[in-house]
């Protein structure tokens, strides 16, 4: 290999927005024949929305919906997730003049893939999945599930509220599909690449997503463990693997991947354990960068 043309290769990248780590990346292109995808954030574009609030009382729960947005939004004003910033959104928003007073919360704690905790205005505020009320001990009324698969079917994403260890509500958040990530798939199909959609969210929202850009296979409610047992699971069939995320829970599987590819306007820790950053987090860059990468090798072999 000349060095001269890897660093061509590399520096036309540069121009593209992508960010190539080394020339070493570069041969591990070349035999990707699956590729998977993180969905909120890589295939979507992260910028939530909340679509429903239901408080508890109904249930006999003390918290109204304003009380129940301000502690849910001040807990999340901590998180950089895009469930969390859809809340800490709706909140200031439904707060109005006074959104410059959300109270900052204490003992911030993420959970990884589950959700995350804290103590706002000396309440103990959890927000996340079934999976971490029931972890944390939180009682349900039986309704909950069924409201929750309810609007998982619908393609939302819900998330459960306790305060002060009773379940306060439930809240209802919903992403978009980035406008490029059907015609990106598309692409990296030709280029060889079968697409899995490898998700932490519920089954109905990633099988909505999974549709709407043309991926039949789909892993859902996946911890980020999930998510590298997933990519070793491919390679001992006998698959080389790229895969495309950008949140701290994707880092270990971009790392475990043979090719990991980070986008731009995804966190830190996904681009530090990518082999390759999309700087726009277009997902037809990704596709772009696998062919940059192929061409360039062929050009010094
Ligand atoms: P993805 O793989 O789609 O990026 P994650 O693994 O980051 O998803 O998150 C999986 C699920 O965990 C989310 O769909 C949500 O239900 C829950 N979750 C994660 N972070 C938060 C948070 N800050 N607040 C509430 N729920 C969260
Ligand atoms: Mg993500």
């Amino acid at each position: 290999a000349t060095p001269t043309a890897l660093l061509v290769g590399t520096g036309r990248g540069a121009q593209q927005g992508i960010l190539i780590k080394g020339p070493e990346v570069l041969e591990a292109s070349t035999g990707i024949d699956a590729v998977v995808l993180d969905k909120t954030g890589t295939v979507t574009t992260g910028a939530m929305q909340l679509t429903s609030l239901l408080s508890a009382r109904q249930w006999g729960g003390e918290y109204e919906d304003t009380d129940l947005l301000r502690l849910a939004g001040s807990l999340e004003s901590a998180s950089e997730h895009p469930v969390a910033h859809a809340i800490t959104n709706a909140a200031r928003e439904a707060l109005g003049s006074r959104s410059g007073s959300l109270p900052r919360p204490q003992d911030f704690r993420s959970h990884a893939g589950t959700g995350v905790s804290g103590e706002v205005e000396g309440h103990h505020v959890l927000v996340g999945r079934r999976r971490l009320m029931e972890s944390s001990g939180i009682k349900l009324p039986s309704e909950v599930r069924e409201l929750v698969t309810e609007g998982e079917a619908h393609g939302s994403t819900a998330v459960l509220v306790a305060i002060d260890g009773e379940f306060s509500g439930i809240l209802t958040v919903s992403d978009t599909v980035k406008e490029t990530s059907a015609e990106a798939l598309a692409e990296l199909r030709r280029l060889g690449m079968d697409p899995l959609l490898l998700t932490g969210d519920n089954e109905g929202a990633a099988r909505r997503v999974a549709e709407e850009v043309g991926i039949s296979n789909v892993v859902s409610d996946a911890l980020p463990e999930d998510k590298v047992a997933t990519i070793k699971g491919l390679q001992s069939q006998g698959k080389t693997v790229a895969m495309i995320g950008d949140g701290v829970n994707d880092a270990a599987a971009l790392a475990q991947a043979d090719l990991g590819i980070a986008m731009g306007t995804g966190t830190d820790v996904a681009i530090n354990a990518a082999d390759i950053t999309v700087i726009r987090g277009d997902l037809r860059s990704a596709a772009d960068a696998v062919r940059l990468s192929r061409r360039t090798l062929r050009t010094i072999r």
